[in-house]
């Protein structure tokens, strides 16, 4: 058909809104949204048909149950959106790119509860009075770490951020150099102390650091004392730190406080998890730490968020600095860290109750039975396309949390019959396309599914029949 004729069989937006087809949509959606939608998908048909896009091919042009299928999809589509839950099975517990911590149900009940209307989120009940925001999870902090003050800010970026900001602005900041970390997404201990308007003054060398460079590197000048928990590496062989309690006690000496950066933090001690230690909150006050920073968002199991714990004196001069009205955390946040914070209170129930500890405790026998119970859905569903079975395999803290620290786990392994490439990334590719899309990771030649970090089965296998391989 010739581009004339096909131009004048383009409806007009009015005679496609009229058109029973659209009845449906029309009442679902309002005028206006479908409106604006069939004028753009015109305005698109006529400049398709200008340029002669497969002119040749086209007997007319949609006609209008077509047009509204095709709107149908779109909204569904755009109501769906592009931000997601999706299932991960990566055997990283703690996946920064996958949201980190998935939040105990408490947490997310008192989400609901709190922003659905107002709250008390600052104002006094007793007093009447303004309130302040920080006192919700600060009387829990303290209960639980024995720090004197806390405040809480957008993550443990931003609390590292205001601290050094807040203590050593124009003084400098001595910091062993083998902790002069760079966290990922462009997180430098060097630059964040440049950016809080500090100067970092390196101490000793990358594997070893002694109590004396320190010493030798204090003078009019120094604002802060720092340590910062090599997250996501270790420094192995002939090495030397300088513990928690012998920098505080030089501190003092000198009148100069002590900063720690715990990353991760942790307010238990994991090997009742069968993890290796870690130094806690508490301990790390205990030892002396005028001031602690750690994630919400990381081993703490909670929503992201910067925890600061320590002396009042420096936790109130954090509180007065302009940038906390800056990095300050929103209603749904705090409420969903209070909640995490009681579940710390009673620690028989802690393992269950919060998924980031149920995950990393689970014994890779739990795993296996999932395993068993998934796999001969998952064999089914794959029959023509891989061989699927089961296999020993080790699942990952994750965001930094003890790098080397490997737990035993299984996971399904899907070979594609096919040994490409290419069928690799089509059966992961058909995983990532489900409903709840399903995130494994590629090793050697497979896809493993390690279900550590998976609390029903069924989640996935209810899907399967979705799967367009
Ligand atoms: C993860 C981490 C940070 C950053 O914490 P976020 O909560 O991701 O902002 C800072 N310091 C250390 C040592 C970390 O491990």
């Amino acid at each position: 058909m010739d581009q004339k004729s096909l131009l004048q069989q383009i409806p007009s937006v009015d005679k496609v809104l009229g058109a029973p087809e659209f009845a449906t949509l029309i009442e679902k959606h309002g005028t206006e949204r479908v409106k604006a939608r069939v004028r753009a998908d015109l305005d698109a048909l006529r400049v398709q048909v200008r340029a002669q896009i497969e002119p040749n091919d086209r007997d007319g042009i949609p006609s209008f149950a077509e047009l509204a299928d095709a709107l149908s999809t779109r909204i569904r589509l755009e109501d769906i959106g592009s931000f997601k839950k999706v299932i991960n099975l990566t055997g990283t517990v703690l996946h920064t790119n996958l949201g980190r911590a998935s939040l105990p149900t408490s947490a997310l009940d008192a989400v609901v509860r709190l922003s659905a209307g107002n709250s008390n989120l600052e104002f006094d009940l007793n007093s009447g009075k303004r309130g302040d925001r920080d006192s919700h999870v600060e009387s829990l902090v303290q209960t639980l770490t024995g720090a004197e003050a806390v405040t809480v800010v957008n993550n443990n970026a931003a609390a590292v951020l205001i601290c050094l900001n807040t203590l050593a602005f124009g003084q400098e900041v001595c910091i062993s150099r083998g902790e002069l970390v760079e966290i990922g997404g462009s997180f430098r201990i060097p630059e964040v102390m440049e950016k809080s308007g500090c100067t970092l003054k390196e101490i000793g060398a990358t594997n070893r650091t002694h109590l004396k460079d320190y010493q030798n590197a204090i003078g009019e000048n120094t604002g802060l004392l720092m340590k910062v928990h090599t997250s996501n590496y270790e420094i192995r062989g002939f090495t030397q730190e300088v513990d928690y309690d012998e920098l505080a006690t030089l501190g003092k000496q000198h009148n100069i406080p002590l900063l720690a950066d715990l990353g991760s933090g942790t307010l238990v001690n994991l090997e009742d998890y069968g993890l290796a230690h870690e130094p806690t909150v508490q301990e790390v006050l205990n030892a002396g730490a005028d001031v602690v920073t750690f994630s919400g968002d990381k081993l703490l199991g909670g929503p992201q968020a910067g925890i600061i714990a320590g002396k009042k004196e420096f936790i109130d001069r954090v509180k007065q600095n302009p940038l906390k009205r800056a990095l300050r955390v929103d209603k749904m946040t705090l409420a969903a860290l209070t909640e995490v914070l009681k579940l710390y209170r009673e620690p028989e129930t802690l393992g269950l109750e919060l998924p980031t500890l149920r995950h990393l405790g689970k014994t890779a026998e739990t795993v296996l039975q999932d395993c068993e119970t998934m796999l001969p859905a998952m064999q089914d569903a794959l029959k023509d396309h891989a061989e699927v079975s089961i296999t020993a395999t080790e699942s990952q803290i994750g965001s930094g949390a003890l790098p080397l620290d490997q737990i035993a786990s299984f996971a399904l392994a899907i070979k594609p019959n096919d040994q490409s490439d290419h069928a690799l990334q089509h059966i992961s590719d058909a995983f990532r396309s489900l409903p709840s899309p399903v995130i494994g990771r590629l090793q050697q030649g497979k896809i493993l599914f390690d279900l550590r970090t998976l609390d029903d089965v069924s989640l996935v296998t209810e899907q399967l029949q979705h799967l367009n391989l």
